[in-house]
């Protein structure tokens, strides 16, 4: 029973020791929670509680908190992958949602489970979700300044519970400034993909992310027998080759936990229900 959490990345030149001290905290505090829910829940049940609890803190670029476009507009992407029914699904640029994470989950159930912009939209306030703006006012002040924030970033979650199922979960509020339109890795299997081997989550650029295949890979190259290391340094290797900016956290199912970063560092978090590992 084991489980990693990552928010992001962490910026030593754009980003106060408070800051981090916060993230920190927050790493703590939600990994915690979610090993305990670990407990009594499976690995895919975990990461979505995980991501929401990620989603619903304002130092993370996911839910509430998420990076506004070009036009104004915050548009959410997220999705989940279940490594033993092999189930992708997801949302991209919804909008007005708390979790984009639960509308992922909810599309589990769902034969068309990857749904974008107004059709994800129309499903979740068709299934319950209620309208809610994840808007802060300092994303507005960046947006109204022209100013990225670089202190934000995409959470995710991979887990292995007792029974030996391994799940992952990835929810962003994107790059910033992007086009309306303009589509995130976080709800694509390069984002975010989990088999009965191995689960893996990413941060970073988008299109670095999706132009490497980064998830797909690490878990494709442990299922066809490369150490969870290797694999993970094997596919930053190939991101290195075109100065691919990513993060990315993964578990196998006997339990190892790697996590790796092409540029540092990744704000991430590592927890076996005896040994705590915090980004510093
Ligand atoms: N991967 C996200 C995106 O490109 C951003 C991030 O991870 O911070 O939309």
């Amino acid at each position: 029973m084991k489980l990693l959490i990552h928010g992001g990345f962490f910026s030593e030149s754009s980003q106060s020791t408070e800051t981090k001290i916060a993230k920190q905290q927050a790493m703590e505090r939600i990994i915690t929670l979610a090993h305990e829910y670990l407990r009594t829940h499976s690995a895919k049940e975990t990461v979505v509680y995980a991501v929401k609890l990620l989603e619903d803190d304002a130092l993370f670029n996911a839910g509430i908190g998420s990076q506004i476009q070009r036009d104004g507009v915050i548009r959410m992407s997220a999705s989940l992958m279940d490594g033993k029914s092999k189930k992708f699904s997801g949302v991209i640029n919804i909008q007005e949602v708390k979790n984009p994470i639960d509308v992922a989950n909810l599309l589990q159930n769902v034969d068309d489970r990857v749904l974008g912009g107004d059709g994800a939209n129309a499903f979740a306030y068709a299934h319950g979700t209620t309208k809610f703006s994840t808007e802060i006012p300092q994303r507005r002040k960046e947006y109204e300044e022209k100013v990225v924030s670089n202190g934000v970033g995409t959470v995710g979650c991979v887990a292995l519970d007792d029974y030996g199922n391994l799940a992952a979960a990835t929810s962003t509020g994107g790059k910033g400034f992007e086009i309306p339109g303009r589509i995130s890795d976080s709800a694509t299997v390069a984002g975010n993909y989990a088999n009965d081997d191995c689960a893996v989550s990413c941060t970073g650029v988008g299109e670095d992310i999706v132009s490497a295949a980064v998830a797909a890979k690490i878990v494709t190259r442990v299922t066809d027998g490369m150490t969870l290391k290797n694999a993970f340094q094997k596919s930053f290797n190939e991101l290195a080759e075109f100065d691919g900016f990513a993060g990315a956290i993964g578990i196998d199912k006997s339990g190892n936990m790697f996590w790796q970063e092409s540029h540092p560092k990744i704000v991430f978090a590592a927890y076996d229900g005896t040994n705590l590992t915090i980004f510093d």
